[in-house]
C-alpha cells in the first residue's frame, strides 16, 4: 500500500494507490440543525437520476433519523463494530483506518449488506432515544433526542469504492474530484458496495453493474449546485469546492466553514477516506454521540455555531445556504448583507443578514379574515 496524507486525521495512512488530489474538490456542507426531513432532496435526486428499472431501491441521497435510522439497515454500526472500540480519550484518530484494518489480501475492511437491509429506507424515522419522564422539561443537550442526517456519496479524497475495485473502473475526476464508475467496464463484482463504509454504491440487478451519486456533474460543470442542494426546503445545504487546510482561502465559503470557522465536520473521519461532505453538528445532542460520528471538533463547532449572532461573517456564510442555484466561489459581508460571487468574480447573490419581519394585522380588512401570526 502507498502512504498518503489525510488532513482529517492529521497523519499519513495506508491507501491502495498513490494519492493525487484533484485540481479542485467538490464538497458539500449540511447544517443538521435546519433539516426537517421533508425528503424533498431525496425525491429530487430520485426523479432526476434513479427512476429506472433496477434502481427502485437506490437512494443516492437519503435522510435518516439518528440514532435509530439507517439506510441500508445498520450501515454505520456494522462497520464501526468491525473496526473495534473507538477510544475517545485519544486526541487524534490513532486507531486504524478501514484500509489499515483490512484483512490480509483485501484492500479495505468492509461488508456486503443483505438484500433485506435495503427493505426499509424509513426505519427509525422520527424515533427519539426514549420517552420523556413525567414532569421532565427540555434541557441542552436534550435528555431524549434525535436528529436528521442527510447523506450522499462523500466524493472522498481516498475513496474505498475506488480502492476496492478489482478492475479499476472507478475514478476520481481530476477537474473536480467527483467520483464516478465507468459502467462500460464494470462487471458487477460488488466489491465497491462491500468497500464503501457509507454504503453509497448500489448494484443494479437489471443492468448488473454498480451505480452511485454522480455529484450532479452536468450541473457542476455549468457552475450550478446539485439537485439535492437547490431543492432543499430547509436551506441546509451549500455545494462548492474545498481545498486543504494549508491552502485554505477564507473568502471561499466552503474553506471558511470547514477550515477557518471549523463549524462543519466530516462524517466518520476515523474511517480514513477523507470524505468531502461536512456537517454542522446538531446542538441539542450529547457530545459523546456526536464525537464518535464527526470527530473531536464537535464541542468547538457547537460553541462557535451557538455564538453566530455575534459573528457577522459566520452568519453571512450561513445565510448563503439555499440562496442561489449558482456555485459560490467567494463571499464577503458588507454592512447588513452577505454577498456571494461566481467563478468569474461576478456578484451572484446578495442576501440580508437578518430576514425582514412581517407582523400582519389580526383582522385582514381586505379579505375579511382573521389571521394568526406564528412567532
Ligand atoms: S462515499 Fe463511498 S461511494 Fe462515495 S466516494 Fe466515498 S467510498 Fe466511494
Ligand atoms: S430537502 Fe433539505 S430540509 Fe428537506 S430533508 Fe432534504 S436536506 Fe432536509
Amino acid at each position: 500500500m502507498a502512504k498518503v496524507f489525510n488532513w482529517q486525521l492529521g497523519r499519513e495512512m495506508d491507501y491502495p494507490y498513490e494519492g493525487t488530489r484533484p485540481k479542485r474538490q467538490f464538497a458539500m456542507v449540511f447544517d443538521t440543525n435546519k433539516c426537517i426531513a421533508c425528503q424533498t432532496c431525496t425525491v429530487a435526486c430520485k426523479t432526476t437520476w434513479t427512476p429506472g428499472r433496477g434502481q427502485e431501491y437506490m437512494y443516492w441521497n437519503n435522510v435518516e433519523t439518528k440514532p435509530y435510522g439507517y439506510y441500508p439497515l445498520g450501515w454505520d454500526v456494522n462497520i464501526l463494530e468491525k473496526l473495534g472500540v473507538q477510544d475517545q480519550s485519544k486526541p487524534v484518530y490513532a486507531g486504524k483506518t478501514l484500509f489499515e484494518a483490512a484483512p490480509p489480501g483485501e484492500p479495505v475492511l468492509g461488508y456486503l449488506p443483505d438484500d433485506a437491509d435495503y427493505a426499509n429506507p424509513n426505519v427509525g424515522e422520527d424515533d427519539s432515544t426514549g420517552l420523556m419522564p413525567q414532569g421532565a422539561y427540555l434541557t441542552m443537550p436534550h435528555m431524549q433526542w434525535m436528529f436528521y442526517l442527510a447523506r450522499i456519496c462523500n466524493h472522498c479524497t481516498y475513496p474505498a469504492c475506488l480502492g476496492s475495485c478489482p478492475r479499476q473502473v472507478i475514478y476520481k475526476r481530476p477537474e473536480d474530484g467527483i467520483v464516478l464508475i465507468d459502467q462500460t467496464r464494470c462487471r458487477g463484482y460488488r466489491e465497491c458496495v462491500k468497500g464503501c463504509p457509507y454504503k453509497k454504491v448500489y448494484f443494479n440487478p437489471i443492468t448488473r453493474v454498480s451505480e452511485k451519486c454522480i455529484g450532479c456533474y452536468p450541473a457542476v460543470e455549468g457552475g450550478r449546485q446539485s439537485q439535492c442542494t437547490v431543492t432543499c426546503i430547509g436551506k441546509i445545504r451549500l455545494n462548492g469546492f474545498i481545498t486543504t487546510p494549508d491552502r485554505a482561502d477564507e473568502h471561499n465559503p466552503m474553506d471558511y466553514l470547514v477550515h477557518v470557522a471549523k463549524v462543519a465536520l466530516p462524517l466518520y473521519p476515523q474511517f480514513g477516506l477523507e470524505p468531502n461532505v461536512y456537517y454542522i453538528p446538531p446542538i441539542h445532542v450529547p457530545p459523546p454521540y456526536l464525537i464518535q460520528m464527526f470527530g473531536h471538533g464537535v464541542p468547538q463547532a457547537i460553541e462557535t455555531y451557538k455564538r453566530v449572532r455575534d459573528d457577522k461573517r459566520l452568519l453571512g456564510a450561513l445565510m448563503l445556504f439555499g440562496s442561489t442555484p449558482e456555485i459560490l466561489h467567494r463571499f464577503r459581508v458588507s454592512g447588513d448583507h452577505a454577498i456571494g460571487y461566481d467563478e468569474k468574480g461576478g456578484e451572484a447573490i446578495r442576501v440580508p443578514l437578518t430576514e425582514p419581519f412581517q407582523i400582519r394585522a389580526f383582522f385582514d380588512e381586505a379579505r375579511k379574515v382573521y389571521r394568526h401570526n406564528v412567532t
